[in-house]
């Protein structure tokens, strides 16, 4: 079932974001990875494409094995500002010729856009949603950001910009990682006032590492409350201690958001399993 239809069933939507891996080794892990969470039913799959040439043939081919040999309901997420709209109509047709029919629209980050690479057909995600929506055939998602975008220069400006992504056809958006759901409620309040209404799926991530807290929070621009960073410093060095720690704070979000509401959850995995299956078995067990 396509994530649309899934999500105006008014069941919690479940899923697992993905990457193309790059070599045979991480290739066969996240195989692996797939195998492993498949067993918990997600009702989607997502995999990320880095805003290069060929890099859209990548997802395309991943989300196509992942569909066909891992019976895995997929989104294959599609950047515009490399590409020229020939070029999206080409990856489009791949996409259909595959069966593929979700793509999570989206700009892709100009920094990481070679000068050389970048086009001009496209400069924001809502031009690639309606493409998307004239071409047909294709259930759209789009991306928001509950602290705003970094580029925005307030919370209420990037909401204005993101209603113009719902009315060019984004049917549901997914949200940046956060790590203090205040963000996220605040953020369903305002979305609601400016018109928006279609479902707005969490984005989690469980950070493993104060490395990885700096440079997510650095490049994401997301706040780090408190008590994380505090549990994240408590915990460096001890493996499975910042497992527990981490896996227990992303449960706690978890289970706080779907009780206030959030239509299910989307969980950045790095194509790894074992912090996702923990955290959603600790979801399904309660909720
Ligand atoms: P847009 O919606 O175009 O917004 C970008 C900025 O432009 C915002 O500040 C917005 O307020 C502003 N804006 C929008 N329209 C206008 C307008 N008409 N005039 C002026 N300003 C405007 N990146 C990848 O490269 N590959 C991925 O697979 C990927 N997956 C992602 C998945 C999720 C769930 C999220 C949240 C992000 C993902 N990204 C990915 C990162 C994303 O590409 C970047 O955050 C990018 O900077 C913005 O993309 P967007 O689609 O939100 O852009």
């Amino acid at each position: 079932m396509k994530v649309t239809q899934r999500l105006k069933t008014g069941a919690k939507v479940f899923s697992f974001e993905f990457y193309p891996p790059r070599t045979a080794e991480d290739t066969a892990k996240l195989f692996n990875t797939a195998v492993e969470l498949k067993a918990l039913s997600p009702d989607f799959v997502s995999v990320t494409n880095s805003s290069s040439g060929v890099a859209p043939y990548r997802t395309v081919a991943l989300c196509a094995v992942l569909k066909a040999q891992f019976g895995l309901e997929v989104v294959a997420h599609l950047t515009c500002l490399a590409h020229t709209r020939g070029e999206i109509a080409e990856i489009c047709d791949g996409l259909k010729k595959m069966d593929i029919a979700s793509v999570l629209a989206l700009r892709g980050d100009p920094h990481n856009v070679d000068s050389g690479a970048r086009r001009r057909d496209y400069d924001h995600a809502a031009q690639l949603i309606a493409d998307l929506k004239k071409a047909g055939g294709f259930a759209v998602g789009g991306a928001c950001y509950p602290e705003k975008h970094p580029e925005a220069a307030t919370l209420e400006a990037d909401i204005a910009r993101l209603k113009e992504k719902v009315d060019a056809g984004a049917e549901y958006l997914i949200t940046q990682l956060f790590f203090d759901n205040a963000f996220y409620f605040r953020f369903l309040e305002k979305t609601a006032a400016a018109g928006i209404s279609v479902p707005i799926l969490p984005g989690l991530m469980p950070i493993t590492g104060y490395k990885q807290m700096q440079n997510f929070t650095k490049l994401m621009q997301v706040s780090v409350p408190a008590a994380l960073k505090a549990g994240i410093e408590r915990w460096e060095g001890d493996k499975d201690g910042m497992f527990k720690f981490s896996v227990e704070y992303a449960s706690a979000q978890a289970l706080e958001l779907l009780k206030g509401g959030a239509p299910g959850l989307h969980l950045y995995t790095l194509n790894r399993s074992r912090a996702a299956m923990a955290i959603l078995k600790n979801v399904k067990t309660t909720v």
